[in-house]
């Protein structure tokens, strides 16, 4: 893996100011007739960048808005604004062929990898038939690549011939890497992908993700709840908070010298496994307000024990503090 923040190295991908709002609709029989009452602001106005070889991690309290960045970026869910740049074209202009290209190369794994494979169909078929997708090779190359693809993931290859119900959960995230790996992706984004297991399948699984970047030179973008998960895969961390990322910076610089208050109050959670090193849990007050109607100000404003004056009012601007190293916070003008 390989930290670029360079100024001279492009971004493999490039989010530039994402937003994704739900409407929310008033009652009524007939949905067309029924009013717009609101929006939920899942994610809002959030840009960074991703480079060639990296694994940068997204990670938040549920409800921040990172799966739904995700599945935006891939389309899954139209944007409400912004632009993703791949291969210096918007994602999000782009239709046809161009949007088939572009969904090869980047790919999703789902924390549910059930709901990806046809439990009507045997793992073959279903792995086959994401090659024939996108018209890659004969029925024999593609039962050759099927084969290939469940080696490199640690399965057997009488896998091949058995349906999804028939695996443990952590053999059926291996098959959901499977699956987005087997069309040969430059890009996986992982949601969640094994926040469902059992601590120690969880480190295989990360394990598996690192050897498989290593080998096919992918890039991830990380998604996940847990801060400790995500810091054993990522070179880079983005903290979100309601909606939009409120800190980024290289793993390690993070974890020693954390900058937001919210930040500071994920990582006091975090278990140190020395006994003689103790450490003050930081407590949040409250619950991670609605998008729906997020505070005025800095978003944090209801829940930050540093509060001040200007935070109800003024929304703070991302600033670098050091190389990489960014923060939305007023403490830090
Ligand atoms: Fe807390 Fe104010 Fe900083 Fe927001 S801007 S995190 S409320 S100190």
């Amino acid at each position: 893996m390989s930290l670029q923040t360079d100024d001279c190295n492009f971004p493999l991908l490039d989010v530039q100011g994402l937003k994704k709002f739900f409407p929310v609709k008033g009652k009524g029989l007939i949905e067309s007739f029924r009013r717009e009452k609101g929006q939920v602001k899942a994610v809002n106005d959030l840009s960074f960048q991703l480079y060639e070889g990296e694994t940068l991690g997204l990670v938040g309290e549920s409800g921040c808005g990172k799966s739904t960045t995700g599945r935006t970026i891939l389309r899954l869910t139209e944007p409400t604004e912004g632009k993703a740049i791949y291969k210096n074209k918007d994602i999000f202009k782009l239709n046809g062929k161009a949007l088939r290209q572009m969904r090869q190369e980047l790919q999703m794994v789902f924390q549910d990898p059930y709901s990806s494979l046809n439990p009507r169909k045997r793992i073959g078929h279903t792995l086959e038939e994401s090659l024939a997708i996108h018209s890659i090779g004969t029925k024999q190359e593609r039962t050759e690549r099927v084969m290939e693809i469940l080696y490199k993931v640690g399965m057997k290859l009488e896998h091949y011939y058995r349906y999804p119900h028939e695996f443990s959960g952590g053999q059926r995230q291996r098959l959901g890497l499977a699956r987005a790996l087997i069309v040969n992706p430059k890009v996986v984004i992982s949601d969640e992908p094994v926040s469902a297991l059992d601590v120690s399948i969880q480190s295989q699984i990360i394990n598996l993700l690192k050897k498989l970047q290593n080998e096919m030179k992918l890039t991830y973008l990380f998604i996940a709840h847990d801060i400790s998960v995500v810091r054993h895969i990522s070179d880079r961390i983005g903290v979100m908070y309601l909606g939009n990322i409120v800190e980024e910076a290289p793993t390690d610089k993070l974890f020693e010298s954390p900058l937001h208050p919210y930040t500071k109050a994920l990582l006091s959670a975090v278990p140190i496994p020395d006994p003689q090193i103790k450490k003050e849990r930081i407590i949040l007050k409250g619950e991670i307000p609605s998008p729906l109607n997020p505070p005025s100000g800095c978003v944090f404003h209801t829940r930050c024990p540093h509060v001040m004056n200007i935070c109800k009012t003024q929304t703070p601007m991302r600033k670098e503090m050091s190389i990489g190293h960014s923060v939305a916070c007023h403490l830090y003008e």
